[in-house]
């Protein structure tokens, strides 16, 4: 870095520095708080990392030239005062590969600093499921992309939708998939990333992450969605199939002890209702999940399409169709109950609904929010916000965070590497 930065003042700095991801350098905090929208001048991020405004200088000079950001010193114009030097993503910056696997497919982009996503890749599922075949298949397409970009690529992360253990990176109950129970998916997708062809231009050994696509999902709406500025942020998500939940405290996610935290899915709303994949009955998995909706409709998805899109069209007919709003507010019910009982657990200040949860708020908003305040003394007097997600392909855009974690932890590494 050009010069010493100046010791950040004493008292909250200090507090904030004692975290475990703080230390070394200044690069790596400033870099989030322009990745996150949160510093987009430089007098927001001398008053964010509460140092000289000489430091901030220094910090946003030494992010320049490491072309992950520009600093635009032209007057905004109009501003009453100094103007400040303003800070953005360098869009010409480097990328990471960021993969999803669903039940109905995968999807691949290139992802820059800023939850910024290049236009997806989607693909239909291999006729043969098992993990190395969908794992070489999101491979190849990531390392395609790679190849015939401009940008540097420094990193790739998968978002699946199943349990995925930490620090190991095994697959748990993969049912989707049928996948063996601890499928090592973290090794072999490091595997399949070792033996691709991703240019010339990239580092080995080139780094790669796995995890849930519901913690990806809620990472992705803390720092760029509907969870901004919450400080516990409760996700609940149904997408292709089956229910996923994660919880984003102080800005980190709640994983639990080996990773396997919210695994909301298999919460019990009704003991009599459908079975679950889980060998129960009545799981929120199993009750609020597309195939839940169109059993409540006593309608036949069409087996060609999609049938998460389905699900969701479903879902919106409910303003004109008799049929479709009673279904829905089926499911809305087995939702709310889902929800009162993990806010009396987790003490949420905002849930954010994603997938085809975010559908069933929208046609639903009202009931939804008075099945929850009915099932929680607390939710009578304080309504907890029930908010739809925002951050569009959130599972990329977390994967995407994933992949960056080294880079906003330690930028100079990373990108001098
Ligand atoms: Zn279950």
């Amino acid at each position: 870095m050009p010069g010493t930065p100046d010791e950040p003042r004493q008292g909250a700095a200090d507090a904030r520095r004692s975290a475990p991801d703080r230390g070394r350098t200044l690069l790596g905090p400033a870099l989030t708080l322009i990745h996150t929208g949160r510093a987009p001048t430089r007098s927001a991020l001398t008053s964010a990392l509460d140092v000289t405004r000489a430091t901030a200088g220094a910090v946003s000079g030494e992010l320049e030239a490491l072309g992950l950001i520009t600093v635009d010193s032209s007057p905004a114009g109009g501003g009453r005062g100094r103007p400040s030097h303003r800070l953005a993503i360098d869009p010409a910056g480097p990328v990471v590969i960021a993969a999803q696997i669903h039940a109905d497919g995968l999807s691949v982009a290139l992802a820059g600093l800023g939850g910024r996503l290049e236009p997806p890749v989607h693909l239909p599922l291999p006729a043969a499921t098992d993990p190395v075949r969908l794992l070489r298949a999101v491979t190849a397409a990531g390392a395609e992309l790679a190849r015939a970009s401009s940008r540097r690529c420094l990193g790739a992360a998968l978002a699946l939708p199943n349990p995925v253990t930490e620090p190991d990176g095994t697959a748990l109950a993969a049912l989707h998939f049928a996948w063996p129970s601890g499928t090592p998916v973290a090794d072999l997708f490091a595997e399949e990333i070792r033996k691709a062809d991703l240019g010339p231009d990239v580092r080995r050994p080139f780094p790669s992450a796995v995890a849930n696509d519901a913690n990806l999902a809620a990472l992705a709406e803390h720092r760029h969605g509907a969870g901004r500025g919450s400080r516990h942020l409760l996700l609940v998500t149904s997408g292709h199939r089956g229910v996923g939940g994660a919880l984003v405290i102080d800005g980190r996610l709640h994983t639990g002890s080996a990773g396997l935290a919210l695994e909301v899915g298999h919460l019990t709303v009704d003991p009599q209702g459908r079975p679950c994949q889980c060998g129960n009955r009545g799981c929120l998995n199993a009750e609020t999940d597309p195939d839940a909706l169109f059993a409540a409709v006593g309608r036949t998805p069409d087996p060609d399409r999609p049938l998460f899109d389905q699900a969701r069209e479903l879902a919106r007919s409910a303003v004109g169709d008799p049929e479709a709003r009673s279904a829905v507010e089926h499911i809305v019910d087995r939702l709310g109950l889902g929800l009162a009982g993990m806010v009396n657990i987790l003490n949420p200040d905002r849930i954010v609904l994603s997938g085809l949860h975010r559908d069933l708020l929208a046609a639903a908003p009202e009931r939804l929010a008075s099945v929850v305040a009915e099932r929680c003394l607390w939710g009578r007097s304080g309504r907890v916000p029930i908010v739809p997600a925002e951050v569009v392909h959130a599972g990329l855009v977390g994967a995407a965070e994933l992949a960056w974690e080294p880079c906003l932890h330690e930028p100079q590494a990373v990108v001098t590497a």
